[in-house]
C-alpha cells in the first residue's frame, strides 16, 4: 500500500467488488443500528477508497484558530440599524467553546466505542434519500474532481450534500465556490486532515486517528473554517476521514453544534467499485437512507453508475434531498 492511499480491503455480498485497496476506509461499525439491508451494502460496499491519505500535518498549524464559529459571523453592526425595535431581531449568535475549554473537558474522558456508527453518530434520515459525496482531500490523488458526476446531479435536478475536505477546498477553490454557489448542493464539513475522529489516536484503515480533544476539535474547526471562507455559513455536519469516530469525540463534536455523519449505504467502496457495483448499491437506496460516494476520484467508475442508477430510481418515483432536508 502506498503511504497516500488508505487502506481496506473485503469483499462484496454479491461479490462484485474485487478485494481493493480503498481509501476513505469505511466498513461497518459493530455497534451500528443500521439495517441488516443496509448493512449489508455497508459491508459489502468496503471501503471508502477515493481519498487519498494524508500526511498529518502538526497540530500546532490548528492552534490558533479562533474559538469563535467558523463561518463569518453574522454582523449585526454592520447594518443600518431599523428605526424601531423589530420583533423578529434575531438572537445573538451562540458562542461556542474554545479549544482550550474542551481540552478541559474532555480530559481523561474514556471511550466505549470506535466505529463508523457509534453513539451519536447519524447513520439514517428521516425521509426521502440523501445522496452524499465527499472530496477528501490531499495527497497525490485526494484532489481530483469528478465533473460528470456533478453534471448528472444537475442533468436530473437531484440535491446532493457535497462533503469537502478543507485541503480539496484549497487546491479547487474555484470549483468550491461554484459548487457553494450552486442551490442544488449542500455543502459540508469534512475535516481538514481526515482523520478518523477520536480522543485516542486510535487508527482506521492505517489511519491514525486525532489523538486527544484539542486535536478532535483541530480538525473540526479548521475544516469548518476552510467551508466557511467559501459558504459563508458554519457547517452543523461533519464526516471524519474513514468516516471511523469514538463516542467521546461524537460528544466533543456536539459541544461545537457539530452532527458526525456516516451513512446507511456505501455506494461507491471508496471510488474503488466498478460501474455494476456502483449501480447495485445505489439502487438499494429507499426513503431514509443516506447513500456515500465520492466526487474526487473521476478516473473511477462512480459518475457511471450512477448514471445508470439514477434513472431507474426516479423512475420508481425516489425522492431525493439534501441532507438538512432528510432529516428534517
Ligand atoms: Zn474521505
Amino acid at each position: 500500500m502506498r503511504p497516500d492511499e488508505e487502506a481496506s480491503a473485503t469483499s462484496t455480498d454479491d461479490g462484485a467488488v474485487p478485494p481493493a485497496a480503498a481509501a476513505c476506509g469505511v466498513r461497518p461499525g459493530s455497534a451500528s443500528p443500521l439495517t441488516r439491508r443496509a448493512m449489508l451494502a455497508a459491508t459489502g460496499g468496503l471501503l471508502l477508497a477515493a481519498c487519498a491519505q494524508s500526511t498529518p500535518r502538526p497540530s500546532a498549524t490548528a492552534s490558533g484558530l479562533s474559538p469563535s464559529p467558523g463561518g463569518p459571523a453574522p454582523t449585526p453592526s454592520a447594518r443600518p440599524t431599523p428605526p424601531s425595535p423589530s420583533p423578529s431581531a434575531s438572537p445573538a449568535p451562540p458562542v461556542w467553546p474554545t479549544r482550550e475549554q474542551l481540552v478541559q473537558e474532555f480530559a481523561g474522558r474514556k471511550p466505549k466505542k470506535f466505529g463508523i456508527v457509534v453513539p451519536g453518530v447519524v447513520s439514517e434520515g428521516r425521509r426521502d434519500i440523501a445522496l452524499t459525496f465527499d472530496a477528501c482531500g490531499g495527497g497525490r490523488l485526494g484532489n481530483g474532481f469528478d465533473a460528470k458526476l456533478i453534471k448528472l446531479l444537475e442533468g436530473h435536478d437531484v440535491p446532493a450534500t457535497l462533503f469537502l475536505n478543507g485541503r480539496w477546498i484549497e487546491a479547487n477553490p474555484t470549483i468550491a465556490a461554484d459548487l457553494a454557489a450552486n442551490p442544488r448542493f449542500e455543502l459540508a464539513n469534512h475535516g481538514w486532515e481526515h482523520r478518523p475522529l477520536t480522543v485516542t489516536g486510535k487508527s482506521a484503515y492505517g489511519i491514525q486517528g486525532t489523538a486527544g480533544p484539542g486535536e478532535a476539535y483541530d480538525e473540526i474547526v479548521r475544516g469548518i473554517d476552510a467551508l466557511g471562507e467559501v459558504t459563508g455559513e458554519r457547517s452543523p455536519y461533519f464526516r471524519p476521514g474513514t468516516a471511523w469516530s469514538d463516542d467521546v469525540a461524537v460528544e466533543l463534536a456536539a459541544r461545537l453544534g457539530v452532527s458526525v455523519i456516516a451513512f446507511t449505504i456505501n455506494g461507491d467502496a471508496g471510488a474503488t467499485a466498478p460501474k455494476r457495483a456502483v449501480a447495485a448499491n445505489f439502487g438499494k437506496a429507499k426513503d431514509g437512507s443516506i447513500v456515500l460516494a465520492h466526487f474526487n476520484r473521476p478516473e473511477h467508475a462512480t459518475a457511471e453508475g450512477l448514471d445508470k442508477a439514477l434513472p431507474r430510481l426516479l423512475d420508481a418515483g425516489s425522492v431525493f434531498a439534501t441532507l438538512t432536508a432528510a432529516l428534517s
